[in-house]
């Protein structure tokens, strides 16, 4: 009799175990799996694709405006929420269903149950009432949203995680927060038509981002009607006969018919028995692993948003599969966190690979900026205010792209494409060399040619 019930057993459905689960199964291992909600994780149920779609939902009004100026005449445009959300919904049932079927055709043994750790190699289902025992297992949770556990009236609040399925599209929303997914959503709801406010505790949003790319878009959301709260927090959060009154720290109050929290994620490690196995854990409840994904019992590894390395789908996803690799297929290998494209889905969308503007000048002392700021040629025609922004970072002494940054229409699109370069050591020269692809907004990217000099030092 085998001494253990699987090879590897895996908590946690979504990008990172589902990925770790079926490379292992592949290299020959028994492996079960348990979700507690649905297959395909945060990204697919309620993070990265139905952000995507609605941020597409919510670019068709600009796009109903612009097609005037190419001689269309568009009709009554009314909008359906409720259309959307079933839309949304059939979507990612049929991503759920392709993850689960990506795991039993692999041979895992999946299970809907809630899992938590017994001992290094136990894991009990609550549903169940099982206990299954393995030689490996793998912590694949992921986080969940933050809500100030101070707040008051923190129970009338929503989180990303139910304002996809909002019964209605309110009025009015103020959404706490000024990161990549508070500014989506403030996109998304302004997009849609909700009267949109954003409160955040700093000064600008989308903190670490290039200060360009940051301002791009703050512009972008006062044309589209975003109102900014900065310096502010909420205080407490009272629910009326119409809805909710958001108090400030300074005694203000903001009313809306919906008020989100979007203030950071954080590991979710709850009831998952970690102490009972002695993983250890971070200051912000992160397990610990390292390079491999190793946590500090032999037997238990983790991957993915639980760690806290970088919060992105793809990245879980890698270190899922390296882990696989390494423990299942002979074939060790580790994650490189080296130039992770990224982008922000915001109206105006963000994509950037490589530093910011700001790391950039303290890690390169001399550091050449290339900027392009052009309206593009469907604005002009649509006789829409809009600029497209792109940006170039270039460390003068040894000619390489260090920084690529660009806002506007298919931004993620195109950055995605420079990365590759950029992870190939491209240079600016490289660059130059290209041929521009015409007329699009990206050959800007092999032709800007003249360095940014700052207005202050152009006038000298
Ligand atoms: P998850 O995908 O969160 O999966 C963890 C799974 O474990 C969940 O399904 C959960 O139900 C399950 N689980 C938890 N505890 C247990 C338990 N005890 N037993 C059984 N199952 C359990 N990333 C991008 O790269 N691009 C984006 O555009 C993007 N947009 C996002 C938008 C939003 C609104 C959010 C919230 C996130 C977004 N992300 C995006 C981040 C991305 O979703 C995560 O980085 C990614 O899902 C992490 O994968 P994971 O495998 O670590 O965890």
């Amino acid at each position: 009799m085998a001494e253990y019930d699987f090879d590897l057993f895996v908590i946690g459905g979504g990008s990172g175990g589902v990925r770790a689960a079926r490379i292992s199964a592949g290299h020959g291992a028994k492996v079960g799996i348990a979700e507690a909600f649905r297959y395909g994780g945060t990204c697919v149920i309620r993070g990265c694709v139905p952000k995507k779609l609605y941020v597409y939902a919510s670019r068709f009004p600009q796009e109903f405006a612009a097609a005037r100026g190419f001689g269309w005449e568009v009709g009554q445009t009314p909008f359906s929420w409720h259309a959307l959300v079933s839309a949304k919904e059939r979507e990612i049932t049929r991503l759920e269903g392709l993850y689960q079927k990506g795991l039993e055709a692999a041979g895992v043994e999946v299970f809907a149950d809630h899992a938590s750790l017994v001992d290094g190699h136990t894991v009990a289902l609550s549903e169940a009432g099982r206990k299954i025992t393995a030689k490996r297992i793998l912590i694949a949770t992921g986080g969940k949203p933050n809500i100030d556990p101070k707040l008051e009236g923190r129970e009338h609040v929503i989180t990303s995680n139910e304002a996809f399925d909002l019964e209605r599209l309110p009025e009015r929303i103020v959404i706490a927060g000024g990161g990549y997914i508070a500014v989506e959503f403030a996109g998304i709801f302004a997009g849609l038509g909700v009267e949109t406010t954003l409160i955040y505790r700093r000064d600008k949003i989308l903190r670490g981002f290039d200060e360009d790319m940051r301002d791009a878009v703050e512009k972008g959301y006062r044309q589209l009607g975003v109102r900014f709260v900065y310096n502010r927090t909420f205080a407490r959060i009272e629910k009326t006969s119409s809805g909710f009154i958001g108090h400030m720290d300074n005694g203000a109050k903001l009313d809306a018919d919906q008020i989100m929290f979007a203030i950071g994620r954080s590991p979710n490690t709850e009831n998952l028995g970690l102490e009972a196995a002695g993983v250890a854990t971070g200051p912000g409840g992160e397990i610990l692993v390292d390079a491999q994904s190793r946590t500090n019992v032999d037997s238990v590894f983790a991957v993915g948003d639980v760690t806290d390395r970088v919060q992105l789908t793809p990245v879980a996803i890698r270190e899922g599969h390296a882990f696989a690799d390494t423990e299942f297929g002979a074939k060790p290998w580790s994650t490189d966190y080296e130039l992770i494209p990224t982008a922000v889905f915001s109206t105006p969308e963000i994509g950037t690979v490589g530093l910011p503007e700001h790391e950039a000048r303290s890690a390169y002392p001399h550091l050449d900026v290339y900027k392009s700021t052009f309206k593009p040629m469907k604005a002009v025609m649509a006789g829409k205010d809009e600029r497209t922004l792109m940006k170039l970072l270039v460390d003068g002494a040894s000619d390489r792209v260090v920084g690529c940054h660009v806002a506007g229409y298919d931004a993620a699109e195109m950055v995605q494409s420079v990365a590759i370069a950029m992870r190939m050591g491209a240079t600016k020269a490289d660059f130059d060399r290209t041929m521009a692809l015409h007329p699009s907004a990206s050959e800007e990217l092999v032709t800007m040619r003249e360095k940014w000099v700052p207005p202050a030092q152009a006038a000298e």
